[in-house]
């Protein structure tokens, strides 16, 4: 299999510094971080599936350490006392400190922070490569501020092509990096527009299950309309996390405004995508990048969150594929494995589809 996982966050890899998606309860992972040699523990992969229940502050506060554990989908993350104290954090609409959750821009500003750089990410980055490859992937689509492109830039091993995704607050000085080099291509720039199902701040139309917000729209049809006109006229076109069915339709909304002239601007996720705005995102020639592996992965969070009636609705695939909307598949991660979401998508499109769309419609290639 010639895989193309046209949707990762390799630098992702850099957290797992204890393997926090492996513990099987909350007892187990608190063993993990004890165990690490480091003042400072960082994780990623953390889920209320495996470990049973949601993880809290609370559960960390007799750990001698600074620890700041990443959820698996990276739109929250828990932080200890210890960690508070040390970064000063203060109570926000993005940070509550009684569960020690910090959602969103505030985590990522946090994280960006303790993350690993220079020489420890260029080895994992290198390291999370090989792995793709000995996976079947062949290329990958990256998400990358400045920073994490000229660490890329450094590399001198390269397994499988890598196409860098910039992110919108950082997209010049990426596009600078990758200008002049030959081993990168440029992808689409990203711009959030909303959250994730698990953080409750994906943007829906309808109220969550077992909340009464809505969740969380970080852009408008207007800024995201501007957005588009102004990555147009440079060459450029937009890659727009949106996974409720109300970020989705602020996204549609704004291409109808900026009517873009470029082909293949992409959605990524959408998650709840409704059939009516599947035919117009057909119409506007956009590019759907979704996660079939998803739906087995985050099934009872989706669930809890939704309810059984619409969560029968989530991840579309066979309907946007019986629609004809062009779709690419990645695996964001969750798990770093394209098997998983190829076994899933097989049982649900057969063999041949599943190919079509994991292989990122190689023989034909002409999204990018
Ligand atoms: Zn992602």
């Amino acid at each position: 299999m010639r895989f193309v996982d046209a949707h990762t966050h390799m630098e992702l890899l850099a957290f797992r510094q204890v393997p926090a998606d492996r513990a099987g309860s909350v007892e187990e992972l608190k063993r993990m971080i004890l165990s690490s040699p480091r003042d400072v523990v960082l994780s990623w992969g953390w889920r209320e599936e495996t470990l049973g229940e949601p993880l809290e502050r609370k559960h960390l506060e007799d750990i001698p350490k600074a620890v700041l554990l990443l959820r698996m989908d990276a739109h929250v993350g828990v932080v200890n006392g210890r960690l508070i104290e040390m970064l000063g954090l203060e109570e926000s609409e993005r940070f509550d400190p009684e569960r020690g959750y910090l959602y969103e821009e505030e985590l990522w500003k946090v994280a960006s922070t303790l993350k690993p750089r220079g020489r420890e990410m260029a080895h994992v980055l290198t390291k999370g490569l090989r792995d793709a490859s000995s996976m079947g992937i062949v290329e990958v689509h990256d998400f990358v501020d400045g920073e994490l492109a000229e660490i890329y830039a450094g590399l001198e091993e390269l397994p499988v092509r890598v196409i860098l995704m910039p992110y919108y607050e950082d997209y010049e000085r990426v596009v600078e990096v990758v200008r002049g080099l030959k081993k990168f291509q440029l992808g689409w720039v990203k711009v959030f527009v909303d959250g994730s199902i698990g953080a409750r701040t994906a943007y829906l139309k309808e109220p969550y299950e077992d909340t009464d917000g809505r969740g969380v729209l970080l852009k408008s049809h207007r800024e995201i309309a501007s957005i588009i006109e102004r990555l147009e006229s440079e060459g450029l076109r937009i890659s727009l996390h949106a996974i409720g069915d109300g970020a989705v339709e602020e996204c549609l909304k704004a291409f109808e405004t900026a009517r873009p002239k470029l082909p293949y601007h992409r959605i990524e996720h959408a998650e709840l995508i409704t059939r009516e705005q599947a035919l117009r995102a057909k119409e506007l020639q956009l590019l759907l990048c979704l996660q079939p592996n998803f739906t087995p992965f985050f099934k009872e969070t989706y669930i809890k969150a939704l309810g059984k009636k619409r969560f029968k609705r989530i991840n579309p695939i066979v309907m946007l594929d019986e629609l004809g909307v062009d779709m690419i598949f990645g695996s964001d991660m969750m798990p770093f494995d394209p098997w998983f979401g190829f076994d899933y998508a097989k049982a649900l499109l057969g063999e041949r589809k599943a190919k079509y769309y994991y292989g990122g419609w190689r023989d034909e290639g002409r999204y990018l």
